[in-house]
């Protein structure tokens, strides 16, 4: 078995901190920590360290797994929308309630079946 090195201070590898199982500061959490908790990381969320602790599965790893740790405060819900897919589905949900026939857009999703909103196809019934 490998010797388990820890590295708190980010001295020795790189600048990017080891802790031990349960040794890390509060306020990080790795990505199935998050997840627990409905967070994940968020887009280009930097890691700022990493737990190191002995696991009987990791035994092809030296007995040793590893994880990333993430700062919770910059985590992001599971599923929030991005900005630019809010905007594409807000821009196709207002395509579906603008009148094809009075280009006006209307407070309700255009009937499919009408292709029109209800006063243009009220209309064309009242001329029928
Ligand atoms: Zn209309």
């Amino acid at each position: 078995m490998s010797r388990l090195e820890l590295d708190p201070t980010g001295e020795r590898f790189g600048g990017l901190p080891i802790w031990g199982w349960k040794t890390a500061p509060d306020g990080l959490a790795t990505r199935d920590q998050l997840r627990r908790e409905g967070l994940r990381p968020a887009c280009g969320q930097q890691v700022v360290g990493q737990i190191r602790w002995r696991s009987s599965k990791a035994r092809h790893d030296g007995g040793i797994r590893e994880a990333y740790l993430y700062r919770k405060a910059e985590a992001v819900p599971i599923g929030e929308l991005t900005e630019a897919r809010a905007r594409g589905l807000e821009a196709a949900m207002r395509r579906r309630r603008t009148c094809r026939t009075c280009r006006t857009e209307r407070p309700y999703y255009i009937s499919t079946r009408l292709g029109e909103c209800t006063t243009c196809a009220d209309g064309l019934a009242d001329a029928a």
